[in-house]
């Protein structure tokens, strides 16, 4: 299961970032690519349940997919593809390749505060 590998390492990521921070973390954002097959319901289940016990218990974990990205040939502009609208913003070239997937990325943690 993609999502248990993927709890898993934010899992330790988060502790060793709470662990230097001293704090309780009380939620984190992550983002990754639209193409990653990752499930946000089945992560946050997974997260959930291998958190029990630690100081990441009962976090909660916000996940944000990222547009596929594009690149004109024509004018080097990079841009967000969306169905609608799949040309250059900037020189309206049709002509443009695509960009790899963003990778799953812990954007930002949130401590509780005193
Ligand atoms: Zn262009």
């Amino acid at each position: 299961m993609h999502e248990m590998v993927v709890a898993q390492s934010l899992l330790s990521a988060i502790s060793a970032e709470a662990e230097k921070q001293n704090g309780k973390p009380l939620s984190a954002r992550i983002s990754c690519g639209m193409l990653n097959p990752v499930n946000d319901e089945v992560l946050c289940f997974a997260f959930e349940a291998i958190a029990k016990g630690t100081a990441c218990e009962g976090l909660k974990l916000e996940v944000e997919h990222k547009p596929i990205q594009g690149r004109c040939k024509k004018c080097g502009e990079i841009f967000d593809l969306e169905i609608s609208e799949s040309n250059c913003r900037k020189c309206a070239s049709e002509d443009f390749e695509l960009l790899p997937d963003a990778p799953l990325l812990l954007e930002e943690i949130e401590f509780e505060t005193e």
